[in-house]
């Protein structure tokens, strides 16, 4: 059977990283989720102190980003990837509110985009991969066999992300986390370097109103409409 290229870019918090990590899974590709690869950097910048207070020194990062070293493990008791930043488990840290309220700036900077759009290039060589984000299906991989592009609202984004965060534990505000939904997709829908859009021939899924069962089903019919089989 044909191991094809899956390409999954959409909206932040619209569940794309839960889609494409369940969908590998089922059909036996490897997983790739890109965001964690800028949520990595961030971190390394924040904890070295090349970010304050939301401003970025960009040329110290620029002379550090050999520095970074980003990796991903499968977990078998999550059954999913774990990412690891120069060695060390970060998969927790990365999605915590001060990540999420500094990566869309730290992604919008081309010297870390060209960075890590050679790295999910080289990942994806071999196809039977799925791979989401915010540019995959017009940079990254722009001759994928599928391409989805997914959406829903912004406040039922900000509710998954909130309804994520307190089953962690984590203390959060739905307001605040609102605003970073909306916040984040300004920013990378009006970045200058491969912003987010819909590429001319990705399928749109809106998925608002969907149950994770229907989602399921609505994308293994699409990759088998492109490999014939499954
Ligand atoms: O997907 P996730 O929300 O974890 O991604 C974190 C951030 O990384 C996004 O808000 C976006 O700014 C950036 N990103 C990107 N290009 C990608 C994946 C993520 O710019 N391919």
């Amino acid at each position: 059977m044909k191991r094809i290229t899956i390409a999954i870019d959409g909206y932040s918090s619209c569940g794309k990283s839960t889609m494409a990590k369940d969908l590998a899974k089922e059909i036996g590709y490897v997983y790739v989720d890109s965001g964690a690869m800028y949520r990595a950097v961030t971190l390394f910048a924040m904890r070295e102190g090349l970010i304050r207070d939301g401003k970025i020194d960009e040329e110290a990062l620029r002379k550090r980003l050999g520095d970074i070293n980003i990796s991903f493990k499968f977990n078998p008791t999550t059954q999913r990837p774990d990412t690891y930043l120069n060695g060390e488990l970060v998969e927790e840290e990365i999605r915590s509110l001060p990540i999420s309220s500094n990566v869309s700036p730290v992604a919008a900077l081309p010297f870390v985009r060209k960075a890590m759009v050679e790295q999910q290039k080289k990942l994806g060589r071999e196809g039977g991969i799925v791979m989401d984000g915010r540019d995959i299906g017009t940079t990254v991989f722009p001759n994928a066999e599928l391409k989805i592009f997914v959406t829903a609202s912004d406040e039922v984004r900000a509710q998954r992300r909130f309804d994520e965060l307190k089953a962690k534990g984590d203390s959060c505000d739905f307001g605040e986390i609102l605003r970073n939904v909306r916040e984040r997709d300004y920013i990378d829908t009006h970045r200058e370097a491969s912003p987010l859009r819909k590429a001319a021939d990705a399928v749109e899924l809106d998925n608002s109103e969907m149950s994770i069962a229907e989602q399921k089903e609505w994308l293994l019919s699409q990759v088998k409409m492109r490999t014939g089989s499954l």
